[in-house]
């Protein structure tokens, strides 16, 4: 958790006062309107009994024990939307115990009924697309079209990897010896405790929980204090689908209580986070003291690359696509725009006029396509980036302030003349700007790229497929999009080198992730 969202956030036991008091809106009338609009979604969802505000644990809907709470807040109002339970050290080691008790009755299902389950909760997690996409609009404040996009997204992980566990094979190795057989067997590593961030609030849990249950292991959940309804809501609809209490568990709360819970016991076997590199950092150490299996997925600093040979309109939607989703708030959106000198002035032009056209407002209008930032300390990182870029000679081409509908909205930007020495070159600004780098030659713009810690994803944008290839091959990154800016999907692997993470995610290799190979030497096969 940042610092800034540390200060703002603390576990109470009623709650009255907003996390975004100190923040009126510029435009009253407007945050008035919106908030009518989201009290309806908010009575729908409850009459819907999708809006969970309790933990689960061991399958029964559950507050802190010592009855304290978080506020969930609308960003683009700042209305408290609800109070969930602000749990720690004591309700995480119970939800461990239970996620140990079903490990051994989940686990020993064979492949065929743990698909059966998930592709139930598939199922409804479709069935349910409109109301999870409200709830992921109200608490995280991406456009809805763009939320129930998620949610199609974040279900396919449950479909896929229902269809996966079906297919975890084991090998049969041919003996060095005529009296033995040797076997590998594929097994569920155990109990795994899944942190996951506020981004993505259902894509990032399905993505770790579905090829988890699919491989017999049983979860933990603690997503982000931020957006924990989403992942509720996702759980009711799991005991829903018949996937047994303890198989699921969702605590959340004090961050740092929960975690070291997680860490400390030996029955949970692996740890699967995704969220900042600071975090994921102390939880790989953290890891250390009972030896967990760890995956790691990190921060980016995507470049994307625009050779003077792009196609113009390709390289602009593309560009735009990969920068401005979730309101620049994704770990593969591109960081630094890496433009070729004799293309420059053109792909600026083009794209700082469909900046332009990106309608800012809270997610539920129609026609928006930029929400909220998550909170002010999201807003005070965009600024200061924009702040030390342009101090150091860079130029605004469009945007470069708060917006004026007020609270955490941000106008989308484009900034030229941008250097990879500053820092928003050197580090995410997880918000709308895009920062546009000179390069002259294809060795240069290889270089720039990968002078970064991070290596998720980066994007390029060439008609030579000679050149694709040779610069695929060179760049120091897990993900590449070639003359494409959106490419996460459930059937490739998704995850980063270098300090972007460890592991993979989606398509047959996330499963691996949750499985143990067993070798098994049968002797004395001669005997009878
Ligand atoms: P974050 O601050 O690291 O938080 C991520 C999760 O970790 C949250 O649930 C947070 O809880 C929890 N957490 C914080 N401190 C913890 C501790 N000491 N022990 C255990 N858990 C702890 O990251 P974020 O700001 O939510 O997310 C943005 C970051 O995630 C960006 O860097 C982005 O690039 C990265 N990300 C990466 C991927 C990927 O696939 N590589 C995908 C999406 C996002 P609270 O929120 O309750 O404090």
């Amino acid at each position: 958790m940042t610092l800034g969202r540390m200060a703002l956030r603390t576990c109470k036991l009623l709650s009255s006062s907003s996390h975004f008091a100190s923040m009126q809106p510029s435009t009253p009338l407007f945050s008035r309107q919106i908030s009518m609009e989201a009290k309806g979604f908010t009575a729908r969802l409850n009459s819907s009994g999708l809006l969970r505000t309790q933990g689960l644990i061991g399958g029964r809907w559950t507050d802190a024990y010592d009855g304290k709470t978080i506020e969930v807040y609308n960003p683009a109002t700042g209305e408290v939307v609800a109070n969930v339970p602000c749990m720690g050290g004591r309700e995480t080691n119970d939800a461990i115990s239970s996620a140990y008790d079903a490990f051994h009755s989940w686990s020993k299902l064979t492949a065929a009924e743990r698909s059966k389950c998930l592709r139930k909760w598939y199922d409804l997690l479709i069935a349910h697309k409109e109301e999870l996409g409200q709830l992921i609009t109200l608490e995280q404040g991406k456009p809805l079209k763009e939320a129930i996009g998620e949610v199609a997204y974040g279900s396919s992980f449950i479909e896929f990897f229902a269809e996966e566990a079906k297919r975890v094979y084991g090998d049969i190795i041919p003996s060095t010896l005529a009296d033995r057989r040797l076997f590998v067997l594929k097994q569920p590593v155990g109990v795994v405790g899944a942190i996951t961030p506020w981004n993505f609030p259902l894509a990032m849990i399905t993505r770790k929980v579905g090829p988890a249950l699919a491989c017999g292991c049983t979860v933990v959940i603690k997503p982000s204090e931020l957006t924990p309804l989403t992942a509720l809501a996702a759980a009711e609809l799991s005991l829903q689908a018949g996937i047994p209490p303890g198989a699921v568990n969702v605590v959340m709360g004090n961050a740092s209580d929960i975690g070291d819970a997680l860490l400390a016991s030996p029955q949970v076997r692996k740890i699967t986070f995704t969220g900042s590199t600071a975090v994921g950092k102390k939880l790989m150490a953290g890891s250390a003291g009972t030896v967990k299996k760890v995956s790691l997925e990190l921060g980016g600093n995507a470049p994307c690359i625009i050779f003077n040979d792009a196609d113009l309109d390709v390289a602009v939607k593309g560009t735009l696509a990969a920068k401005f989703r979730n309101s620049g708030q994704t770990c593969v959106c591109a960081n630094r725009v890496i433009v070729q000198e004799g293309i420059y002035e053109k792909f600026a032009n083009a794209f700082a006029n469909a900046v332009q056209n990106l309608q800012v407002g809270d997610g539920f209008s129609e026609g928006v396509a930029q929400g909220p930032l998550i909170n002010e300390a999201a807003v005070q990182k965009v600024e200061s980036f924009v702040q030390d870029a342009i101090s150091k000679g860079a130029k605004v081409l469009l945007g470069g302030k708060r917006h004026s509908l007020g609270m955490t909205f941000y106008e989308p930007t484009v900034i030229g003349d941008v250097k990879n020495e500053m820092l928003i070159s050197r580090e995410e600004v997880f918000g709308p700007v895009a920062p546009l780098l000179r390069f002259k030659t294809e060795e240069e713009a290889i270089r720039i790229a990968n002078d970064t810690n991070a290596g998720l994803a980066a994007y390029i944008f060439t008609t030579n497929v000679q050149r694709s290839w040779r610069v695929c091959e060179a760049l120091e990154y897990g993900l590449v999009g070639v003359n494409e800016g959106l490419i996460s999907t459930e059937v490739a692997p998704f995850g980063g080198v270098k300090q972007s993470g460890l592991g993979r995610e989606g398509s047959k290799y996330g499963m691996d992730e949750y499985l143990e190979m067993k070798y098994v030497c049968l002797g004395n096969m001669n005997s009878n």
